[in-house]
């Protein structure tokens, strides 16, 4: 589904969706061809998280966007998500949208060596909605969550 009107062309992913992608892929999320991005900020150590996601908070995202890059390099996609998925999410998936534009038309300039672009999902619903769905939560304590998924079902 996309946004509407001028802005970034945001595309945006269900939980069930998710859940589809997760089981299909492999159990070690660094295998996967996606990444999950957390940008919710203090909420991740009380709440927890969807297991194998990165944590790019939302008030330090401009800092560290650069740091998201080679995390993401060569995946499909990349699937961000905050709280409810309303403002954070979608915001920072506009940054991350625009710094990509920017390498793809800097890498075009030296010829044909655009990288592939991972596709930007926002979750719809966000964390919260992944986990009112009773959605596996993990609890670990890493930035990098290297856990695989426990599905309950
Ligand atoms: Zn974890």
């Amino acid at each position: 589904m996309a946004a509407a009107g001028s802005y970034v062309h945001i595309e945006y992913a269900t939980a069930a969706e998710l859940v589809d992608r997760l089981k299909a892929g492999p159990a070690d999320p660094a295998a996967r061809d996606f990444v999950v991005v957390d940008v919710r900020d203090d909420e991740r150590e009380y709440d927890g998280h969807i297991a194998g996601s990165l944590h790019f908070a939302s008030a330090e995202f401009d800092d560290t966007l650069p740091r998201l890059w080679p995390a993401i390099r060569g995946k499909k996609a990349v699937i961000m998500h905050c709280a409810l998925s309303q403002v954070r999410g979608p915001s920072c998936a506009r940054k991350l949208h625009r710094q990509l534009e920017a390498l793809a038309s800097q890498d075009k300039s030296q010829r044909d060596a655009a990288p592939e672009l991972p596709t930007i999902f926002v979750l719809e619903r966000g964390f919260n909605g992944w986990a009112a769905g009773g959605k596996p939560v993990c609890r670990c304590g890493d930035m990098v969550c290297k856990q695989s998924v426990q599905w309950p079902w």
